[in-house]
């Protein structure tokens, strides 16, 4: 019996999984980076959006109303359209005007019924922490993919702990803390780090970043970092659909006044 039928991918075989085995080999474990024959996530099952009211001192990137927080990357405004509340990706990465180290991070997300989806395509956004650190979305309830690709994915690093991903056509959430990288005299003292629960599960637990998100390539750290950057939200090319969303610079115990 092999791995993938022991996590329940039956059905699957490697060869039926896009991904790439030219890529670097990721450190210490035997796959390589977009590697097709990684294990594939156990399915959860049933899950659902978890749509979290905003608490009081959150700050309110997109509420159904405007894109009053976003620009493009270009610093010229962010032009997604809205429609009964729901914001869909199009042309052009957006990011938070306001830049951000340490957060918590609520989103919902959807990939309209009906649209063609075919492993990274079709259904493909992404959150970036600083700009840098991706948490993949994707739409990842039948739709196999090379496995550190998949939503919630760390792209290109590390795979969710399970496959939660709701029905195309469904709502999405997640709730996610990130922490940037701390360096010290020069070096990592600590790599940026994540938790994120998908639709109220948790699929990832404080897990490292290796360094930034890279596309076929082996991440590692720059030698310096912004302290604080703006989210960004990716353009795939596919019509994501997104609704609340909101974030809370995450404080520091101890201090009498917030960062
Ligand atoms: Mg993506």
């Amino acid at each position: 019996m092999i791995a993938g039928i022991l996590l329940g991918s039956a059905s699957l075989t490697h060869a039926q999984v896009k991904g790439y085995t030219d890529t670097p080999k990721l450190p210490g474990i035997p796959w390589g980076v977009h590697d097709p024959s990684r294990p594939q996530p156990r399915e959860v099952g049933t899950a659902g959006a978890v749509s979290i009211k905003p608490p009081s001192d959150a700050i309110i990137l997109f509420d159904g109303k405007n894109l009053d927080a976003f620009t493009q990357q270009n610093g010229s405004p962010a032009t997604w359209p809205i429609k009964d509340g729901i914001l869909t990706v199009s042309k052009n990465d957006i990011q938070t005007k306001e830049s951000f180290g340490a957060v918590q991070f609520h989103i919902e997300w959807r990939v309209p019924a009906g649209r063609k989806v075919d492993g990274q395509m079709g259904g493909n956004s992404g959150i970036f922490f600083m700009g840098l650190y991706e948490v993949q979305v994707l739409q990842s309830n039948k739709n196999p993919t090379y496995p550190d690709g998949q939503a919630g994915a760390l792209y290109g690093q590390l795979p969710p702990l399970v496959n939660a991903t709701s029905p195309q056509g469904e709502w999405n959430s997640y709730d996610i803390s990130f922490e940037p990288p701390i360096y010290k005299n020069g070096s990592i003292e600590k790599p940026a780090r994540v938790t994120i629960l998908h639709n109220g599960v948790f699929i990832q637990n404080a897990e490292s970043y290796l360094g930034p998100t890279l596309h076929r390539k082996l991440a590692s750290y720059p030698a310096t970092h912004a302290e604080r950057a703006p989210i960004r939200i990716q353009d795939h090319g596919d019509p994501i659909e997104y609704r609340n969303i909101w974030v809370r610079p995450l404080g520091q115990r101890d201090q009498a006044t917030q960062p």
